[in-house]
């Protein structure tokens, strides 16, 4: 099992000399106690806590996984005292809202915590991811009472939370979903149905858990329009705020599954639970989308972190591992064999795994400046613009992220040879884990959609200029730069192509719906090697300038401008497949009658 470490100079990289977070942070009304000092304090001291506590639970948890009995769910060995030392270290609270007991943090903060949590464990990552984003939905969503109830009990997390939406029939059509509210005469509702595949639904890691639930009021309209929001806590809240009465809400069976096993993946069974409106009557699935879009930005993080975490095992071993020579003579001369690092394919294989890792690591960070700005811009028009940047860099971030993180998982895999597909190595089990990213919190099928259709299409592209104009400007501020021409011009051309083929595709939608569906994925993946060449761009300046005006760090520098460089040589290229394959057109897909898909 590869030991976790904390790229920390890759973070303090992204943080701070491409993103500049101190006057980032600066800006931001309420963020003075986010002084660099204090930002420095939090990520070492988290990083420590992956390393040293996280990090050495994760093949724990793949090998016991969790089990259930009549008495509840026991997560594996060291996951429950491990969440306490979390708690006690004052993590849940850390980006909460200061009025429930929270830190009042910028939530850029908490993502770099995220993504340690996320690489080292992320099976053990999910139960307070899940938590934070049910404070997210209850603190833009709740009434006063229902934040003292439950806000501070989470924000301490001393509770956790889930998010109750699939049912056996649907996942991503909630609009067909069935789960019964009655109403009940004390203003309580009465919650009926099965929910499945909840994360964290049950655990013996707190005393009490949230749910929110999404379910349907009687006589409420069909389809989404017709979806209500609920808290249904597995323990009712007594008066003096502690967790009271069981209510009727159990976990029917965990289900058997590839990856992730130290997290509890739960069928949960609500009987008549008592459960309390949350937001508007009908409006539930716009409340939802507070949790979805939390838990979105979290699952990119999965992708970073597969990444991550199959470079750091895959490199280790690509130094050790000695097999044939160099093609242009032996490197290691005095050895049987030259270690592998020296073949071009095991390069490509690392190099694939660090761009994608650092890439990732630019875009949620960029992401998560987003969110802050949200949050906290000073103004209504930085609001603004930072929420139509987010909603259009958050479908690319989910799918587009745990789509090439799991590529790179089975790249560290790969390079391992047959040792990879031995689970003592831990690679098999990056890549076990990372394949769910792919899957849950929309399919990438249904992200594609969110960024073609309602994004950008919807929007008549408005959302892809507030991006592409950035570019633009960029480029043209550096059009001059002569260290830099090798990477401005082909992104430079990419911008526009990105542009051209949105309008291409734009048109045939126009004639035939079909187009979007038949493009999206393409869309999606072509957007997603885009926004990575406009950072990896970036981050090259970012390390030229370094070096022009002297750094001790040449090395670190040179690093980054080279693998920009192979970024752009090797994996960028891959968007004239998808430009291609985006304007094939939706025939060759449809045309084929349903009766002919025969085995
Ligand atoms: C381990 C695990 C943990 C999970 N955790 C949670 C959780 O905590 N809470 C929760 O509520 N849910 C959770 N889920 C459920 C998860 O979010 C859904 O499984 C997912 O959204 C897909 O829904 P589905 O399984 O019903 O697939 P379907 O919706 O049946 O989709 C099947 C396939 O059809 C495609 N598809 C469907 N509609 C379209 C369309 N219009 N256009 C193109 N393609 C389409 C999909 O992309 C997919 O490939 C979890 C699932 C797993 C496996």
């Amino acid at each position: 099992m590869p030991e976790y470490k904390a790229p920390l100079r890759d973070i303090k990289f992204v943080m701070n000399e491409l993103l500049n977070s101190e006057q980032h942070y600066a800006n931001l009304e309420g963020a003075e106690d986010a002084t660099p000092d204090m930002v420095d304090a939090i990520i070492q001291e988290g990083a420590k806590f992956c390393e040293q506590v996280l990090s050495p639970l994760n093949q724990v948890g793949d090998q016991e996984g969790c089990t259930w009995s009549e008495d509840g769910v026991k997560t594996p060995t060291g996951f429950k005292e491990a969440y306490q030392q979390y708690v006690e270290g004052g993590w849940p609270s850390m980006t909460a809202d200061p009025n429930y007991g929270g830190q009042g943090l910028p939530h850029s903060i908490g993502l770099v915590v995220s993504e340690m949590v996320g690489t080292c464990n992320w099976s053990w990552g999910m139960y307070p991811g899940l938590s934070h984003g049910a404070t997210n939905t209850i603190e833009a969503h709740g009434t006063e009472e229902q934040k003292q109830t439950y806000l501070t009990k989470l924000i301490s997390g001393e509770w956790t939370g889930t998010m109750c939406l699939t049912e056996p029939h649907c996942g991503s059509d909630l609009g067909t979903l069935r789960t019964k509210a009655e109403p009940n005469a004390d203003g309580t509702y009465s919650i009926t149905g099965t929910k499945i595949f909840i994360s964290a639904g049950e655990h013996d890691m707190a005393e009490n858990i949230v749910h929110i639930v999404l379910a349907r009021l009687p006589g409420a309209p069909e389809g989404t329009k017709g979806i209500s929001l609920f808290i249904v806590p597995k323990q009712l809240p007594n008066e003096d705020g502690s967790a009271g009465e069981r209510n009727a809400v159990s976990c029917g069976s965990l289900e058997h599954k590839m990856g992730i096993h130290g997290n509890a993946t739960c069928v949960m069974n609500f009987d008549g639970a008592k459960g309390w409106l949350i937001g508007p009557e009908n409006k539930g699935l716009n409340c939802m989308f507070t949790f979805m879009n939390t838990a979105r930005i979290g699952t990119a993080i999965q992708g970073l972190g597969a990444a991550e975490l199959g470079f750091q095992g895959s490199l280790a071993y690509a130094k050790e591992r000695l097999a044939m020579r160099s093609l242009s003579g032996p490197k290691n001369p005095d050895g049987i064999a030259d270690p592998i690092i020296v073949h071009p394919d095991v390069r490509r294989m690392l190099l694939t795994q660090k761009v994608v890792a650092e890439g990732a690591r630019a875009l949620i960070y960029l992401a998560g400046q987003q969110v802050d700005v949200v949050h906290s811009g000073k103004t209504e028009e930085e609001r603004k613009h930072a929420d139509a940047l987010l909603g259009f860099l958050t479908p690319i971030a989910k799918a587009f992220l745990t789509e090439i993180g799991y590529e790179s998982a089975n790249l560290g895999m790969q390079v391992f040879g047959g040792h990879g597909f031995i689970a003592e190595w831990g690679m098999e089990q990056n890549v076990r884990d990372s394949r769910i990213g792919m899957i849950y919190e929309g399919t990438t099928g249904i992200q594609a959609l969110d960024l073609l259709g309602r994004k950008v299409l919807m929007t008549q592209g408005e959302a892809l200029k507030v991006f592409t104009k950035q570019v633009h400007v960029f480029c043209k501020e550096n059009a001059d730069n002569e260290q830099l021409k090798e990477f401005i011009e082909p992104l430079a051309a990419i911008n526009k192509e990105w542009g051209d083929l949105t309008m291409k595709v734009g048109m045939t939608a126009m004639k035939n719906r079909e187009e979007v569906g038949a493009a999206a994925v393409d869309y999606l993946m072509y957007s997603g090697y885009a926004v990575f060449a406009y950072l990896w761009a970036r981050m090259a300046k970012v390390a030229l300038d370094k070096m022009a005006e002297g750094t001790s760090e040449e090395m670190f520098y040179n690093a980054k401008v080279q693998s920009a460089r192979f970024y752009f040589k090797r994996l960028l290229p891959r968007t004239k497949t998808h430009a291609e394959t985006m304007l094939a057109g939706a025939d060759s897909l449809l045309d084929m009658p349903e009766e002919a898909f025969v085995i």
